[in-house]
């Protein structure tokens, strides 16, 4: 098949590398000739494992990008992955979304039909918006030529790879047979596990093992928009919840670790996303539930759980300030390092990220900021460009002269920095893991005062 993919970021990039490598010839269109670029030299424009491989691999054969719409004319699919960032009000701003429709339309042939497909996390009724603004701009007679549809994308950062690959499920939001059978062809592939294996072994990207198919469910369009933001405001809500029982876990000399190991346990609860953490951030999360918030509120069916979620969410980023301040009896001219600025490893995104949040809490205190991240500061430093910070090149040199250390990220490397040398350099040795990600024997053994999060207990 021919297919397209407007928005080479962390999905469309993706989506575009994924389907080349199952044999279509795939173009990626982005404003950005930057990434253009990147892509048509065979490197990736942004940090996820394995993609460089991926591009390297078949960009100049079947994959290539460009700034220009002439493509969508050919195409059978076109992947709208464009950003959907929030508005002021917290709804989803849709600009990105509707410039594409329109240069879409301006290029679509009378003489075929396309499927165009939002997977780009929108809000209930867009494939309709779109529909409607394609059929404003084209110069087709009727909408018989194309049709618009839901496919959101469940891809996470530092997995994508794997993740567009092995999905758990492809959801599918259309009513349209002939837009169904297109989806279902291209997909197909997929759905037996080992073309996807053989691509993922030969760029030699190291997975976990799966032996069940994703599964392929067909839907409405609307259901299929409301199910990406459901998903998403459910797994916030559950990260929510187990910060909380983290907090009062310390409170009650209880460990929340153990607590959310034996709560997982339970099948119906399951295991994932019971990590405890400084809590949840990054570029989905926040716009997410600040969208499905805004569309709860204008049809007048408040979502109070998701609204509690967020607010309790804000708390854990300020928990994280208290229980420094708690330690060290003021911020005020106190120096504090930071190892990681990406809300997760494996990652260069740090948009929206809790860091930039404690971050700003703890200078308003009067504390004096050095950071590191393995692949995050040049994001973040472009996002922040007036946050009076240092940035270090090595991880260790947040800890130089420092009152405390404060690990926000759980990259690997983190593990095997010289603490020895980091507890040399610091003014107060505290450390404060926010991920419960170091050993805490290992830590104190190195006469560091060690706290993680949540463990009122330890053994
Ligand atoms: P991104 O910001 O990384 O990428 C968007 C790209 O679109 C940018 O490169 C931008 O230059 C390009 N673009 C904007 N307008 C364009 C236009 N008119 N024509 C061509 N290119 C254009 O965004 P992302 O993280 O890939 O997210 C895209 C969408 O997918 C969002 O709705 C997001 O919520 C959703 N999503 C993201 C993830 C994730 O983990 N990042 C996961 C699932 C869903």
């Amino acid at each position: 098949m021919k297919v397209v993919c407007i928005g080479a970021g962390y999905v469309g990039s993706v989506t575009g590398a994924a389907f080349a490598a199952l044999g279509h010839h795939t173009t990626v269109i982005d404003i950005d000739t930057n990434k253009v670029n990147a892509i048509n030299e065979g490197t990736s424009p942004i940090f996820e494992p394995g993609l460089e491989a991926l591009i390297r691999k078949f960009s100049g054969r079947t994959l290539a990008a460009t700034n220009q719409y002439e493509v969508v004319t050919d195409a059978d699919v076109v992947f709208i992955g464009v950003g959907t960032p929030s508005k002021e009000d917290g709804s989803a701003d849709l600009k990105y979304i509707e410039l594409a429709a329109r240069n879409i339309a301006e290029h679509l042939d009378r003489n075929r039909y396309t499927v165009i497909v939002n997977k780009s996390t929108v809000p209930v009724g867009t494939a309709e918006h779109v529909t409607a603004l394609i059929s404003q701009y084209s110069n087709l007679t009727n909408n018989e030529h194309f049709s618009v549809i839901s496919n959101p994308e469940f891809l996470r950062e530092g997995y994508a790879v794997e993740d567009v690959f092995l999905p758990d499920r492809i959801v599918i939001g259309t009513m349209d047979n002939q837009a169904r059978s297109v989806m279902k062809e291209l997909y197909s592939q997929l759905m037996d596990l080992q073309k996807p294996i053989e691509v993922l072994q030969e760029i030699g990207l190291a997975v976990q093992p799966k032996d069940e198919l994703p599964v392929y469910f067909e839907t409405d369009t609307r259901s299929a928009e409301m199910i990406k933001y459901a998903s998403n405001a459910f797994l916030a809500v559950k990260i929510s919840y187990i910060n909380e029982v983290a907090r009062l876990c310390e409170a009650l000399q209880s460990n929340a670790l153990d607590v959310a190991k034996g709560m997982g346990l339970d099948s119906r609860i399951g295991n994932k996303f019971l990590q405890v953490s400084s809590g949840w951030s990054g570029s989905c999360f926040p716009k997410d539930t600040a969208e499905f918030l805004a569309a709860s509120r204008k049809h007048g069916r408040e979502l109070n759980v998701v609204k509690a979620a967020v607010e309790s969410n804000l708390e854990m980023h300020a928990y994280i300030v208290e229980k420094t301040k708690r330690k060290l009896g003021t911020l005020f001219g106190k120096r504090i390092g930071f190892l990681g600025l990406t809300f997760k490893p494996n990652t260069d995104d740090t948009r929206n990220t809790q860091a930039s949040i404690i971050i700003q809490m703890m200078l308003g205190q009067g504390a004096n900021i050095q950071v590191h991240d393995p692949q995050g500061m040049e994001m973040f430093r472009h996002i922040n460009p007036n946050l009076p910070i240092a940035y270090c090149d090595q991880a260790e040199q947040v800890a130089l002269n420092a009152d405390a250390v404060i690990l926000l990220t759980h990259w690997e490397e983190y593990v095997h920095l010289d603490w020895n040398e980091m507890g040399n350099m610091m003014n107060f040795k505290y450390v404060l893991d926010t991920r419960n990600f170091l050993s805490s024997h290992f830590i104190r053994d190195k006469g560091f005062h060690y706290e993680g999060l949540g463990v009122g207990i330890e053994y």
